[in-house]
């Protein structure tokens, strides 16, 4: 029996702190207010079942029941009034309301007879328990069976309609609803003689709790600031019952000079909890932003690279007839072409050559992206590589009038273990460059053998005297779409993507790649240097 008084005494703490914490939040607010009478009328309710069950005199008893069978009266009739707040159809039940209002007044009216609360007498381990009225029947059927039944129907009626954002408060509200008004209803069955004690009772502290939460959830509501405010009205209803109950002044001055000490640290606390909980709270929705922010960029970038690769392959397969039916031209096997024409021939496979260059340029930065630049090693001797590329681009200088040399220092023609497309994709790009980025003077392209970190490693080294690169722009040469101004200048067509692509691969050939400049106007000098194979 204890416990279940006591069980008054915690719902009737959750009802009252639910209810300040949310009037505190806005008073003005109708539907606040509304939340607030009911949990009045819960604590009304609650504590009086409290101090029921801790009587031990029979008409201490039967006066607590009443009172406390007031509060039940209006539990579930402030609830319907503030669901249909809620909901947005107060205006359209207002008949409802205003004849739901007068019926309660009418047994408000008749609560102290024994037309509601007959008399109470021992059932069970219970010493005073009720038996009901005629009115008392009314109430059960009409107002505590039929009226909690029609808001739920409303509430799962309405939920469908609802807004996500509403819904999760929808669902707070059925949830608290059903466990409040079930555990409640376990005391009805000693109403009426049926042996099942009101186990159920605890349940209703779920009742403010989960509609207090589905009231504030979208704002200030968190465990943390709920559990420091239900420990701090807690030790504060202990303080004010001790400082009433006192036996004598010397207590009562003790007792009062504590409660407002505790009263002044707890609302210290609760503020200093609640700045927490707001800036965490903040801290979690930049987060959040950020986060979703991040996504979409992954998305567009995953776009992005996806974009390339497609128009990459499809520019390639025109590419090819075009060299090839240009390359045909040139040989004559089409039939004799005119000087002229063969002239412009000429020009146009160069620039064939720069769009294949370009394309591939951009399919393996889209590869080098997406994580999936393959090699196919193999042992290959990087001379033949190197002699095949100066013969492909030397008419283009000797073309544009500068000189071009190539010296092989490498007589033993060692192997070296790499992709051979890729590693000529490299010296390409880098003779090409040299060629491209010099006006008069000449290119020079050298292969040696050296010895670095007693291993034996070759050297391409590709000279130019051309417009050179200012000291500051050396350590981002090889950085994705990085172009000098005065390369930007000379060759507007460029994208600043085949450094880039060099440095990856000769890095993943386990290899180096520099550059060394004296300055504008005054060349520059590419270093490659490839482990050869044996040394590996
Ligand atoms: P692109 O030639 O399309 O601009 P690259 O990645 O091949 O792209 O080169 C990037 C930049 O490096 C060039 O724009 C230029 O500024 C600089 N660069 C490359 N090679 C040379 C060179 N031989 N001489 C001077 N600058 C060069």
């Amino acid at each position: 029996m204890e416990i279940i008084a006591l069980s008054g005494f915690v719902n009737g703490i959750f009802a009252l702190s639910f209810g300040i914490l949310v009037i505190a939040k806005n008073f003005r607010d109708r539907a606040n207010q509304l939340f607030f009478l009911m949990t009045l009328a819960t604590a009304w309710w609650a504590f009086s079942y409290w101090q029921w069950l801790s009587s031990y005199q029979h008409n201490a008893a039967l006066f607590w029941v009443r009172m406390l069978s007031i509060g039940s009266l209006f539990i579930p009739i402030f609830h319907f009034h503030w669901i249909v707040h809620l909901l947005g159809v107060s205006k359209r039940k207002g008949l409802l309301l205003a004849i739901i209002y007068l019926f309660a007044l009418g047994i408000l009216f008749f609560s102290f007879t024994n037309l509601f609360v007959a008399d109470v007498y021992q059932k069970l381990f219970f010493l005073f328990w009720p038996s009901p009225g005629a009115l008392y029947n009314l109430y059960l059927v009409l107002i505590y069976l039929a009226l909690v039944t029609y808001s739920s129907i409303l509430l799962v009626q309405h939920y469908p309609l609802a807004s996500s954002e509403n819904r999760g408060q929808l669902f707070y509200i059925l949830l608290g609803t059903f466990f409040g008004f079930l555990g409640g209803a376990t005391n009805f069955f000693l109403w009426y003689d049926i042996p099942i004690p009101p186990y159920g009772n605890f349940l209703v502290a779920l009742f403010p709790f989960l509609l207090g939460y589905a009231v504030l959830r979208h704002k200030l509501f968190n465990v943390k600031v709920v559990a420091t405010e239900l420990l701090i009205f807690a030790v504060w209803a202990f303080l004010l019952i001790r400082f009433i109950l006192a036996d004598n002044w010397q207590e009562r001055i003790v007792d009062g000079s504590l409660l407002i000490l505790v009263i002044f640290f707890g609302i210290l606390l609760i503020r200093s909890v609640l700045r927490e909980v707001q800036q965490r709270e903040e801290l979690e929705f930049l987060t959040r932003q950020l986060k979703i922010a991040n996504e979409e960029l992954k998305k567009l970038d995953a776009a992005k690279s996806e974009f390339i690769s497609i128009a990459g392959h499809q520019l390639r397969a025109p590419l090819t007839v075009i060299k090839g039916y240009v390359s045909m031209l040139l040989e004559g096997t089409l039939g004799k072409v005119s000087e002229l024409a063969g002239e412009s021939m000429k020009k146009v496979a160069i620039s064939a050559n720069q769009l294949v260059k370009l394309v591939s340029d951009l399919l393996d930065l889209s590869r080098i992206e997406a994580g999936r630049l393959r090699y196919e090693f193999k042992d290959i001797v990087f001379d033949d590589v190197v002699a095949e590329v100066v013969a492909e681009v030397e008419p283009m200088a000797k073309s544009k009038g500068i000189g071009f040399l190539f010296s092989n220092h490498n007589p033993l023609r060692r192997p070296i273990k790499a992709d051979p497309d890729k590693i000529r994709e490299v010296v390409m790009n880098l003779v090409d460059n040299a060629i491209k980025y010099t006006s008069e003077g000449r290119v020079s392209v050298e292969l040696v053998t050296e010895r670095k970190d007693s291993r034996e490693w070759l050297q391409l080294k590709i000279q130019d005297t051309g417009i050179g690169i200012k000291a500051e722009d050396i350590p981002k040469m090889f950085t994705k779409f990085a172009r000098t101004d005065e390369a930007k200048k000379l060759r507007p067509d460029g994208m600043g993507l085949g450094l880039y692509v060099v440095k990856k691969i000769v890095e993943d050939h386990g290899g180096e790649v520099r550059v060394e400049s004296p300055g504008l106007g005054k060349g520059s000098t590419f270093f490659v240097e490839l482990p050869l194979a044996d040394t590996k």
